[in-house]
């Protein structure tokens, strides 16, 4: 099992145990923490008073696909390419969805630690993050699915047969904590069956998207999470948990939307010639109605960024404009797949493109997202003490992208 491997850069040597990391999307570290103090997550409090657990820095944008696709790849997207589940092609003037492998600029370290020797498993729970991320697994004998399509699985495509009756119950629905549950499940049936030892769970941030740390809901879905936990504690795996992103409220007091529509501020103000893409933008819009912290403006003319980079922070609730080259440097996303100006926006508001772009009647209860500055830190637990190195690397600036350091290599 204890095969050295590199990627990107990096270099990993797991020791002879199973690996497990997830991912619990949308997980700000307030879920947690009211979780674990109303006595709902007994086994995570365990692993955090057994081993580690503190703070990481995400990437921003701070959406699902971003985040992911730094997590298995170790590297950000300066690196990897994948600035949001939407960019605008500069080639073609066109929108394009970062939908499929060839968008991603360096391979990813699960494929390396299959080539290791090392049984990988890639489970998420949205089938558009095995689709994106989960390609060469399979042909090195590795499994990848999704809960939201499990019932799709055969051995020639997904490495595993049979999935359902492997993990005993059936696909669950998408828009329902047990999306998120049955990962998890998968991931413990899989690692009890000794069919992986290295493996990465996804999850889906529907609840989050939906409740409140504190809400009835909520507290239930950290429950159910906490008992597949257990069983993975109750193996000699090490395990980690990080976030992709957190998730915060985004309404005004009424409860209505708190969305500043972008283009249409801009468009009013200089005339045509301003485009906003919205990067979370994806197919699962009764998370968030395209609605997210971070927007990118794509000027006809660019040298006007100066000009409507100040019109846009005189704005309230705007917290941020970086032009191109900053967003680059300091957000480390590569330059030619974010706007001209890159906007962000403070806790509690959104940024969006026209009021007509978009559905705001899909979100019943208000609307909870991510995408920015406000959920850009998340948690990191590890199920054993570090070592005094990664001690050290945990009280600088760790990054939710080095999780895979912290399991393989940072652990006494
Ligand atoms: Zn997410």
């Amino acid at each position: 099992m204890s095969a050295v491997f590199e990627a990107n850069g990096r270099r990993y040597a797991p020791p002879d145990r199973p690996i497990v990391v997830i991912c619990i999307d949308g997980c700000g570290d307030e879920y947690l923490s009211v979780s674990i103090s109303r006595g709902r997550m007994p086994h995570m409090e365990r692993m955090a008073r057994n081993g580690y657990r503190g703070l990481v820095r995400g990437v921003v944008p701070s959406f699902t696909n971003v985040n992911n696709a730094s997590i298995v790849t170790g590297v950000p997207p300066a690196i990897n390419g994948v600035s949001g589940n939407f960019f605008l092609n500069p080639e073609t003037g066109e929108e394009v969805m970062m939908n499929s492998p060839e968008y991603r600029r360096c391979g990813t370290l699960l494929t390396a630690a299959a080539d290791a020797g090392r049984k990988v498993a890639f489970i998420t729970a949205k089938e558009k993050l095995r689709t994106v991320l989960g390609d060469g697994i399979v042909e090195r004998g590795g499994i990848v699915f999704s809960s939201e399509k499990v019932d799709e699985a055969r051995y020639e495509t997904h490495g595993i047969d049979d999935a359902e009756s492997i993990i005993g119950r059936p696909r669950p629905e998408i828009y329902s904590a047990d999306a998120s549950v049955y990962v998890l499940e998968a991931g413990a049936a899989l690692l009890a069956q000794q069919k992986a030892d290295f493996l990465y769970l996804s999850l889906t941030d529907y609840m989050q998207h939906k409740f409140a740390p504190e809400e009835a809901e909520s507290l239930e879905f950290h429950a159910a999470m906490d008992e597949q936990i257990g069983r993975f504690l109750d193996t000699d795996c090490i395990m980690a948990a990080t976030a992709d992103h957190g998730m915060n409220a985004k309404n005004r007091d009424d409860g209505t939307p708190n969305v500043i529509y972008v283009e249409s501020l801009l468009t009013a103000k200089f005339g045509e010639g301003c485009r906003v893409i919205c990067p979370v933008t994806d197919p699962y819009v009764v998370h968030h109605g395209s609605l997210g912290a971070l927007v990118m403006v794509h000027l006809d003319k660019p040298a006007m960024a100066g000009e409507v980079a100040n019109f846009l922070l005189e704005q309230d609730g705007v917290t941020e404009v970086l032009t191109r080259d900053h967003a680059a440097a300091k957000l480390e996303l590569p330059a030619d797949r974010i706007g001209d100006l890159v906007v962000l926006s403070g806790r509690s508001v959104v940024l969006g493109k026209t009021p007509e772009y978009h559905n705001l009647k899909v979100l019943h209860q208000g609307l909870r997202s991510h995408g920015g500055r406000y959920e850009e830190m998340v948690p990191l637990v590890i199920s054993h003490p570090l070592k005094s190195e990664y001690i050290r690397k945990a009280q600088g600036d760790p990054r939710n992208f080095d999780v895979f350091d912290f399991a393989c290599n940072g652990t006494c």
